[in-house]
């Protein structure tokens, strides 16, 4: 299941469903806990907060979370991405329409060109930027001064970033799975907003199913809603929740089809690893990044594959998912 949104009516249901504030906000205690004390900091001294660093698979709440941010700092928040800046002059139109400790967001920060990030430096240290203005010999570069401001900069990989950027972070965040007492509660709160009725038992086996990833809880919860509508009357019970997602190739433990596969791929055609990401990637018709950034995060997570110097190997879990007895030397 792709962890990015479908299409735009998903889009808009996603961003309905946002928490708005930290209180709201289930889950990661520690990046929630050092961010409380920042902002507080932050706005007791009437300053721009520190730049910050969010890193993790899609899907965990990094967007949410910068949204977050931007409103308990009481400021505006401008949203754009790594890939969307492609010249230096539209980081620059960005940055100069800053008001005073407003929060820039560029999701996907790792997949900025290097001469956009050249412009972003001092930018992040002094306030300050170098434009060209003019062309040929004429050409000549002046500064311009910024209000203070603040960058909250997402990636899935951190160690993507070039190390002069992440050094300008003085904030840095790494989001972790959720577990299924919190995605139960994701859900349950998600319900409330959509009308859905729900019961725990229907929350809780959407959420172990969840790939411990609120995205994909809410977009499960909307699945499960629509089959108990037209299959029952409308309540999301246990019963509804498991037809739907059975329905739905969602297995018991919330894998789906490109999972299966690549733990297929790895335990019949490489017996058991270790193998390569690229011929992994190659073997199932799946893109290399999108198996290290989404597909493979969880189930390493979960213990169903391991990452060696060698490359990937399935461990007795593995196995075991697959139906298949593992043989001594699978990983643990
Ligand atoms: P990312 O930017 O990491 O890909 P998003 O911030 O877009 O993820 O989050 C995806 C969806 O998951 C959002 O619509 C939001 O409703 C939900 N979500 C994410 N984190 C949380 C959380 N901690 N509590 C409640 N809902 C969350």
């Amino acid at each position: 299941m792709s962890p990015a949104p479908v299409n735009k009516h998903e889009e808009v249901l996603e961003r309905a469903l946002r928490p708005k504030l930290l209180q709201e906000y289930v889950g990661q205690e520690k990046a929630r806990e050092q961010l409380e004390i920042f902002i507080g900091a932050a706005r007791k001294r009437g300053e721009a907060l520190d730049h910050v660093l969010l890193f993790g698979p899609p899907g965990l709440g990094k967007t949410t979370l910068s949204h977050i941010i931007a409103a308990e700092l009481g400021v505006n928040l401008r949203q754009t991405s790594g890939p969307v800046l492609e010249k230096p002059k539209d980081l620059a139109a960005l940055l100069t329409n800053l008001e005073a400790n407003d929060v820039l967001f560029i999701d996907e920060i790792h997949r900025l060109s290097p001469v956009v990030e050249e412009i972003l430096y001092p930018a992040l240290e002094d306030y300050q930027i170098d434009i060209m203005i003019g062309e040929g010999p004429a050409a000549r570069s002046i500064k311009l001064d910024l209000q203070p401001f603040t960058l909250v900069g997402a990636t899935t990989r951190a160690g993507m970033l070039t190390n002069p950027l992440r050094d300008r972070f003085g904030i840095v965040a790494r989001l972790e799975f959720y577990n299924a007492e919190e995605l139960a509660r994701i859900v349950m709160r998600s319900a409330g907003l959509l009308g859905a009725p729900i019961d725990a038992a229907g929350a809780q086996e959407i959420a172990n199913r969840s790939r411990g990833t609120p995205r994909i809880a809410n977009r499960l919860l909307r699945r499960v809603r629509d089959y108990a509508e037209v299959k029952g009357d409308g309540t999301i019970t246990q019963d509804m929740a498991r037809k739907a997602l059975s329905m739905l190739d969602v297995d018991p433990r919330g894998f789906d089809v490109m999972d299966r596969k690549l733990l297929e791929a790895v335990v019949h055609r490489f017996d058991g690893g270790p193998v390569g990401v690229d011929n992994i990637a190659a073997s199932i018709g799946e893109d290399a990044g999108t198996i290290e950034d989404v597909i493979e995060p969880y189930l390493i997570q979960q213990g169903y594959l391991q990452r060696t110097p060698r490359g990937r190997i399935a461990t007795k879990a593995a196995y075991q998912h697959l139906g298949l007895v593992a043989p001594q030397a699978a990983g643990s």
